[in-house]
């Protein structure tokens, strides 16, 4: 008889973007006449970079014929991509990356999930709330848990994000192994300052501990004196896993490529104590369950790095955050606080309301979706996101929407 992994029946039903489908469903057989804008899912609207599609359709003329085909690539991603991306993305910043610490691959999604596996169940795990669910979501398949109670997993040690510590988690009192930090934050938009995470590095270093640091959102920092990488700090190298997308970058959502960066000099250890590099086990595990990203895909990512795809790439965030500020200046001027759409896609906003009722008010009255807060964990009560992927006529429209009715 096959049975199944019991960790899979502790996880709770993600209803957050089905419940929301089935409103904005309600409210269109309702007002079929009624247009709703969409800035709920933080999926990105806009074409490829020219740049990236002229790579792209050149690749894919090199697989038409035999003597330029390509078939199976290194597992870890080819040269060319990887070069470019230890050269423009962290070199040219400071940060002492090699391209042979990156490893490419289809997502910040899988990967940012997938690297709990080399680690031992019994790892204390630190997760913020609230948190773009895979982290926790991927830690109960793995049976990292207990049960769900009262809106939380036993077991995990919670890093709660609230107005009081503007939403950048305070160092846990209690010890743990496995820390989860993700920086402009999904679904916050919140930013960390270099001393904020410097002080993550220290405890991590003391604690022995690994941090997973998501930068799916890096390209959106304007401001200089912010980290776009862990690696821009002092110790991070021991310490430290970073992911990154090019999904919000370049519009590679429907795409798909990504990589992780693994230092060579991090460090985990056996039961008996013994230090073993964290980059040989991803190394290990990469190669052994993919096989890389196609080579059409890498030669289009590639090609974000050259100089019409980086003023490309520049235009295309732009355009997002002039978005991201209009919303934010508005929802301002109507008397709520915001947090992010300053370096970041995202706009998260105290709804002073329950964070159901305050979408329902949205999507009734004003015809715009969003995202209740509350689907994030239990700090987001009360709060909803507005991301600002979107056309900049839907979004000047939804605000003027939102003005008539808040
Ligand atoms: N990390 C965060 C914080 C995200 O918000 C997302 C996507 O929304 C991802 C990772 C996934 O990125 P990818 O498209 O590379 O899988």
């Amino acid at each position: 008889m096959i049975k199944i992994n019991e960790n899979f029946h502790k996880l709770q039903a993600s209803y957050l973007f089905s419940d929301i489908a089935r409103r904005v469903a309600a409210y269109q057989q309702a007002e079929p006449d009624r247009d709703v804008i969409k800035l709920g899912i933080g999926d990105v609207t806009r074409a490829l970079p020219a740049a990236c599609v002229k790579a792209f359709h050149g690749a894919v003329e090199e697989m038409a014929d035999d003597s330029t085909f390509r078939g199976y690539g290194p597992e870890q991603g080819y040269d060319f991509l990887r070069e470019a991306i230890a050269r423009e993305d962290f070199q040219a910043r400071g940060a002492d990356i090699h391209m042979d610490e990156i490893f490419v691959s289809d997502g910040a999604k899988c990967d940012s999930g997938n690297f709990q596996e080399l680690f031992a169940v019994d790892n204390r795990i630190a997760i913020p709330d609230p948190v773009y669910p895979v982290y926790i979501d991927t830690n109960v398949m793995a049976g990292r848990t207990g049960a769900w109670s009262d809106g939380r997993y036993e077991g995990i040690v919670y890093l709660d994000a609230t107005r009081d510590n503007h939403f950048v988690p305070d160092i846990p009192k209690d010890s743990v192994d496995l820390i989860y930090l993700c920086f402009p934050n999904n679904p916050t938009g919140a930013t960390i300052t270099k001393e904020q995470l410097g002080k993550w590095i220290d405890y991590a270093r003391e604690q022995k501990a690994l941090i997973l640091y998501d930068a799916a959102y890096e390209a959106f920092i304007q401001d200089p004196s912010l980290p776009r990488s862990i690696y821009e700090l002092e110790g991070a190298r021991e310490v430290a896993v970073e992911f990154r997308s090019f999904s919000k970058t370049a519009g590679f959502t429907g795409t798909r490529c990504a990589y992780t960066v693994v230092p060579k000099d991090c460090t985990a250890y056996t039961k008996a104590g013994e230090q073993v590099s964290v980059h040989s086990l991803w190394n290990r595990r990469h190669t052994t369950k993919f096989n890389s990203v196609s080579y059409p895909v890498q030669r289009a990512a590639e090609a974000v790095y050259s100089p019409e795809g980086k003023a490309q790439v520049k235009e295309l965030v732009s355009y997002y955050l002039k978005n991201a500020k209009y919303i934010r200046d508005k929802m301002i001027a109507l008397g709520y606080e915001c947090t992010g759409g300053e370096n970041s896609p995202y706009i998260w906003i105290d709804g002073k309301a329950d964070s159901w009722e305050f979408f329902d008010r949205l999507l009734n009255e004003a015809g715009v979706v969003c995202t209740p807060g509350a689907g994030f964990g239990s700090c987001g009560r009360g709060y909803v996101r507005i991301s600002a992927f979107n056309s900049f006529e839907n979004v000047s429209e939804a605000m003027t929407r939102i003005g008539r009715v808040l």
